[in-house]
């Protein structure tokens, strides 16, 4: 019998959707999952074509595959992925390559590939983005680990990705280890301050300007015909004009408490280690940790007092501004999250090609838009760019929609609308473009408590200077170094 081209253990929603969308392509695949009930439950209903070939224990899986095996696992991240690999180690032989598709935290992946790789075989940490419906279709596939295992998986996965309009597929290699996870890690965080951006604009609609669910639907169809179009503004115009069974907007009976499965707090603690300003997502995490203190807010909300939100002027004048401000701020979070990949690249030796991973996020999954060729563009023509924000195209655009950010900012703080996310990004911004910041104060602070020493504006940097401020210190200096 001829033997499959590839396998896939995690019958679950990605895992089934990801084998229908493999075999709609040609290739023959093996299926196997923990509980077997799934297995045959899937081959006998959904997955019920020739070339999807159910299996029932790990050995006859194994052995139903081409060799070098390939073995994708979609199955829940950590330990579940650890215990898979050491029942499928005995199995295997040189050379055959485990594809790790779930959301796994890098650091993992970087400890797999070399596990797998010390063992004689290979490993590819590979991010999946789209979910479902992206499984099915075309999801987007961030790939790295074990360069060498590459060659023999690149036509499945470019034939199963996404393709942007021009053919080109949303699927190529990125890197070493834990590249790809950590890219796929990235694009979840800036998918976390996408929804939060948007999620603001629609609050200062709501709460400041008064609007109905059914207007803000209409303005957000406007608005993906233009610059913002983006799969997250499709689907938030669509959840707008949703009617729940009794012809109200179902939106407004769905409780203001977010969930998270973890990934955007696995991009702000990155930022963290890599001393790179994220602040974007990072606010984007913790106003979901906000929201979900639901119960406290209720109570706080009954006791703290705040001005009353009014809006008097030109109401289509102020959407535009909204809009405009999505728009710099959005720009500010992919810069953010581009600085964070370029700092990472660095600290772990990764050669990442930026213009590339924006092309692979054009299509297929959940913050594809239309703005992504712009940053690939960006990086065709400086692929060093120190940030977006540097580029001519990115700068032009900031440059003609800051007004309007700073109206939107100024005026939902003067009337207590929380927008984390927009004034995060503004801040940002006028931070990076400042030349002077208070941090000389911070330093002198610093040296006056603890000896921890400053540099001089008129010395050359490197040289460390320490005062005695309260002449009642030594001379003794504590060492300089950064954590
Ligand atoms: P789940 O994350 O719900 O995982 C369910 C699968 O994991 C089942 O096949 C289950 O097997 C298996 N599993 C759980 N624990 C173990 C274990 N200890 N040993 C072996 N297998 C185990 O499924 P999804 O399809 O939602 O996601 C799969 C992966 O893809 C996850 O890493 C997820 O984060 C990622 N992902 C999910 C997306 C989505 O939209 N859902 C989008 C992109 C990535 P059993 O049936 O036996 O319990």
């Amino acid at each position: 019998m001829k033997k499959s081209d590839i396998g896939l253990i995690g019958l679950a929603v990605m895992g089934e959707n990801l084998v229908m969308n493999m075999a709609s392509k040609g290739f023959t695949v093996s299926v196997f999952n923990r509980d077997i009930k799934k297995v045959s439950n899937f081959v006998e209903n959904r997955g019920k074509q020739e070339n999807i070939i159910g299996t029932y224990t790990i050995e006859a899986f194994v052995n139903s595959l081409e060799k070098p095996r390939k073995i994708m696992l979609m199955i829940k991240s950590g330990q579940p992925v650890d215990a898979t690999i050491e029942i499928l180690i005995p199995y295997l032989e040189k050379g055959d390559i485990i594809i790790d598709g779930g959301n796994s935290y890098f650091s993992d992946s970087i400890r797999r590939t070399k596990y797998l790789e010390d063992k004689g075989f290979l490993f590819i940490g590979a991010g999946v983005s789209g979910g479902e419906e992206g499984a099915l279709k075309g999801p987007s596939i961030m790939p790295g680990g074990s360069l060498k295992a590459w060659p023999y998986v690149e036509n499945i996965f470019k034939a199963i990705s996404a393709k942007v309009e021009d053919g080109t597929p949303c699927c190529d290699w990125v890197g070493e280890d834990g590249a790809g996870h950590y890219v796929k890690m990235v694009h979840n965080g800036i998918e976390y301050g996408d929804m939060q951006l948007i999620s603001e604009a629609y609050q200062l609609m709501k709460e400041h300007l008064g609007m109905t669910a059914d207007e803000m639907h209409t303005v957000f169809e406007e608005w993906n015909k233009g610059e913002l179009n983006s799969y997250l503004i499709e689907i938030t115009s669509d959840i707008l004009g949703y009617k729940d069974v009794d012809g109200s907007a179902l939106l407004e009976k769905i409780l203001d408490a977010a969930g998270q499965k973890g990934t955007g707090k696995w991009a702000s603690c990155s930022a963290l280690d890599e001393g790179i300003p994220l602040t974007l997502i990072g606010e984007s995490v913790f106003a979901r940790c906000l929201s979900a203190l639901k119960e406290e807010r209720v109570v706080a909300s009954k006791i703290l007092s705040g001005p009353r939100s009014k809006f008097s002027g030109d109401k289509k004048a102020f959407i535009e501004d909204i809009k405009n401000a999505l728009y710099a701020s959005k720009i500010i979070s992919y810069a953010q999250g581009y600085a964070l990949m370029r700092a990472a690249a660095k600290s772990f030796g990764w050669n990442l090609n930026y213009g590339g991973i924006a092309l692979m996020w054009r299509g297929g999954c959940i913050i594809r838009s239309a703005f992504l060729i712009k940053i690939k563009e960006a990086y065709d023509h400086n692929p060093e760019l120190n940030n977006l924000l540097l580029d001519p195209f990115f700068r032009k655009v900031i440059e003609h929609t800051q007004d309007s950010w700073r109206r939107v900012c100024g005026s939902a703080i003067a009337n207590g609308i929380p927008i984390p996310a927009f004034t995060a990004a503004l801040t940002y911004y006028d931070g990076y473009r400042s030349e002077h910041l208070p941090a000389n104060l911070l330093q002198a602070q610093r040296d006056y408590f603890g000896a921890h020493t400053y540099e001089r504006t008129d010395r050359p940097r490197g040289e460390f200077f320490h005062t005695n401020w309260t002449g009642r210190g030594g001379n003794t200096t504590s060492d300089t170094y950064t954590v």
